[in-house]
């Protein structure tokens, strides 16, 4: 693998027997770069997300919690709308959104030219036609990008009647690209989820896809486990992933006292509020690290807007009413 310092041009080499490509956005362009037969069944399609967002103090103090309501009909997934709190830079701040926007690129700093440079013989086809059969995800994000500042706020009020115009700017997130894969013999397709690839040999996995995001990250990682290293998982490595997590490969559906002892756990860590069903929960050892508690959810299924308290999280529509 030879690895290009941007900063000075210099290059150095490394031998390994696996390499994992995470480059967010940019990672179907390392990936097509590797040369595998199986990277052509994949290009890209970026879809921009803007916030509005305040650091007025009177609004800021007041909204603990991150809260979603229901996406648009014919909306991706990710455009679930959620007024939440956020801290950057150790700075707290309330975000309302995401707005979709449009740009051809691949990573928020990256370039205009990503979309055409990832475009191959084998992908171009495939990518025209996933937009001719998503006419509805067109159509939204034809809309989205033609909201006026005034739009936006009218969307913001839906959440927070009383917000005022002056109080918000408009703060681009960041890019989430899409994946459009098309297997041989197979219709091409566009996938809202996160896609772990592994190479048929084994040797090289990446990341690709833009939600769920984050949350679910540790998971990703152990999906992406199993899949390159199934023996060792299977094997040696089982039981120490059993002691780190105690839920691993268990259905907690079926499993109400497993389920209980990682809920009373996870609420401890979060500070959150729980009521075990067998266990007290202790209170937290100390207060300034953990939020402030706030109302638990126990079921996805909850008919009323979610809330929640503590990192980006992103739910898929069907999980949140
Ligand atoms: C607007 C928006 C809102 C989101 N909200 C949420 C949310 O509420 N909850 C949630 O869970 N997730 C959310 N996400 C998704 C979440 O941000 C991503 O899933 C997550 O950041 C992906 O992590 P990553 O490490 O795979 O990629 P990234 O965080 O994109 O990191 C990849 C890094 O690789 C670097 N890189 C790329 N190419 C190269 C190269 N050739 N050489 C060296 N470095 C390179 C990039 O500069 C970047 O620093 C959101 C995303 C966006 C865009």
């Amino acid at each position: 693998m030879s690895v290009k310092n941007l900063a000075d041009n210099s290059v150095s080499h490394t031998k390994t027997r696996r390499v994992f490509i995470g480059a967010g956005g940019a990672a179907i362009k390392m990936l097509q770069m590797t040369g595998l037969p199986e990277s052509k069944y994949y290009a890209g399609f970026p879809v921009g997300g803007l916030f509005l967002m305040t650091d007025n103090p009177d609004v800021v103090n007041a909204h603990t919690a991150k809260v979603y309501g229901r996406a648009e009909l014919g909306a991706p997934p990710m455009s679930v709308p959620h007024i939440d709190t956020r801290y950057i830079d150790g700075k707290k701040y309330v975000l309302f959104g995401p707005f979709a926007t449009y740009s051809n690129k691949f990573l928020k700093n990256g370039s205009q030219a990503d979309l055409l440079a990832s475009a191959t013989k084998d992908n171009a086809l495939p990518m025209a036609a996933v937009g001719l059969d998503n006419l509805d995800l067109v159509k939204y994000l034809v809309s989205q990008v033609s909201l006026s500042p005034e739009q936006k706020m009218a969307e913001l009020r839906k959440y927070y009647p009383e917000a005022k115009q002056a109080d918000w700017i408009e703060n681009q997130g960041g890019q989430r690209v899409q994946i459009i894969k098309k297997l041989p013999n197979e219709p091409a397709k566009l996938q809202f989820g996160t896609e772990i690839f592994a190479s048929q040999d084994g040797t090289l996995s990446a990341l690709l896809g833009a939600s769920p995001g984050a949350s679910t990250s540790p998971n990703m990682m152990l999906d992406l486990l199993a899949k390159s290293f199934p023996d060792e998982v299977q094997g040696k490595w089982n039981a120490k992933l059993l002691e780190i997590i105690p839920s691993y490969g268990q259905d907690l559906a079926k499993n109400p006292e497993l389920l209980d002892e990682v809920r009373t756990d996870t609420s401890r860590t979060l500070g959150l509020v729980y009521t075990s069903k067998t266990q007290s929960t202790p209170e937290p050892q100390d207060s300034a690290d953990v939020p402030e508690p706030t109302k638990f959810v126990p079921s996805p299924d909850a008919k009323e807007p979610v809330v929640e308290v503590g990192e980006e999280s992103q739910t898929e529509p069907k999980k949140v009413a």
